[in-house]
């Protein structure tokens, strides 16, 4: 066998599940196009343990959460870089009743623990309309994706494993336990192609729900950099002085490009939460591989047990994607179970049909 496994995607599934293989002392090849577009070098890279408006507790955040930020930390200090940034995040009440709800709300044990028990930051007053004061959640904070994935590519070039290339499935000759792929024997492929899986016939099957994303970015003179600011929408302190501002969701449009629409959608949540005057720098767009039922889609094709998938991220690819790949690599590597929730097995009618 050349390869036990080849990685066909550098996002963050296919950069994750690399470095859990190659720990693991598996002989890896990632092959990825770095021409075409990637949700992954779009993104915010927030983590957010309580979410939405109804401050809900994101779904294994007590697991997922110290799983992350030791696989993010622990490559921090192996490629000698800085991309893992711990920051609280403020959310400004929006009326007194929202602030009694939120308050009730943190009574809850479990929700208690992510949430300081200090009184509203004074700091951001002078520049949010925030006059009923706010809550400050901790554990969040945000990833830098496109320094983590180019550090790891370049960790993956300097020890060969990497080939920057476009993968065509059809190029694979299917053998009874292994794969040949340009002249190569691979144990197992693994496909982490995000939004692009559609168009893959052995998985486009899955039931993907993906859903468009913009962000801007914008400069507001002196605003704080410590905390994320977050009242349906957020503002999200960059290294360079800049902010971001986003999301959008839509699910229809399913092309990678800005829209009018988008920046003015922004704008509006934007232009009611600040004071003071900003000044747009720059737009972008992605594609969030979700599903329907907003799990990932991990595991193995029906028919080819030599076939693998890593997909559905959707919209928390920055957290899921750490834990899941971990238990994607015990699964294949040492038997342990796949999670029932995010192994492609609940969808397997689908293909059959
Ligand atoms: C606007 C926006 C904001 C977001 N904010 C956040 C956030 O704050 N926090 C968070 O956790 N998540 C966020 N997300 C979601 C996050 O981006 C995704 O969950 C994650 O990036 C998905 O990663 P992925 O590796 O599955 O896909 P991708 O990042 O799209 O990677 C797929 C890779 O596969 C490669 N590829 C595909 N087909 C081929 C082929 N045939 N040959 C070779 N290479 C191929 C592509 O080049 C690409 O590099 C956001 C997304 C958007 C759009």
């Amino acid at each position: 066998m050349n390869y036990d496994y080849l990685v066909v995607g550098q996002g963050i599934a296919g950069t994750t599940l690399a470095w859990h293989l190659h720990r693991s002392g598996r002989k890896v090849l990632i092959v990825n196009d770095s021409s075409r577009p990637s949700a992954s070098m779009v993104a915010a890279g927030i983590f957010n343990p309580l979410t939405g408006r109804k401050l809900v507790k994101t779904w294994m955040a007590d697991e997922l959460f110290p799983y992350a930020l030791d696989f993010y930390g622990g490559l921090e200090t192996e490629l000698q870089a800085r991309f893992l940034y711990l920051m609280n995040m403020y959310r400004p009440y929006r009326s007194v009743e929202e602030q009694n709800n939120y308050l009730a709300q943190t009574a809850e044990p479990g929700i208690a623990q992510y949430v300081l028990d200090r009184p509203a930051d004074l700091s951001y007053n002078d520049f949010l309309n925030a006059r009923y004061g706010g809550l400050e959640v901790t554990g969040s904070g945000w990833v830098d994706l496109p320094v983590f994935l180019l550090k790891s590519r370049e960790y993956f070039i300097r020890h060969e494993l990497y080939r920057e290339s476009l993968f065509d499935p059809n190029d694979m000759v299917l053998l009874d336990d292994a794969v040949e792929w340009q002249g190569l024997r691979i144990g197992k492929v693994i496909l982490c192609q995000g939004v692009d899986a559609r168009d893959n016939s052995l998985f486009n099957w899955l039931p993907f729900a993906p859903v468009k994303g913009q962000l801007l970015e914008v400069k507001i003179d002196e605003f704080p950099a410590e905390k994320i600011v977050n009242q349906g929408i957020f503002i999200l302190p960059d290294k360079s002085g800049t902010h971001k501002v986003g999301a959008t969701y839509s699910w229809h449009d399913l092309d990678w490009e800005t829209t009018e629409e988008g920046r003015q959608y922004l704008e509006e949540k934007l232009k009611g939460l600040l004071k003071v005057p900003y000044q747009i720098i720059n737009q972008r767009a992605g594609i969030r591989p979700s599903s329907k039922d907003r799990r990932p889609m991990i595991g193995f094709h029906p028919q080819f047990q030599q076939i693998g998938v890593f997909n559905g991220l959707g919209t928390k690819g920055v957290t899921l994607a750490p834990y899941f790949a971990g238990n994607f690599v015990e699964y294949m590597e040492k038997g342990k179970d796949l999670n029932s929730l995010v192994n492609i097995g609940r969808y397997f009618s689908l293909y059959y049909q």
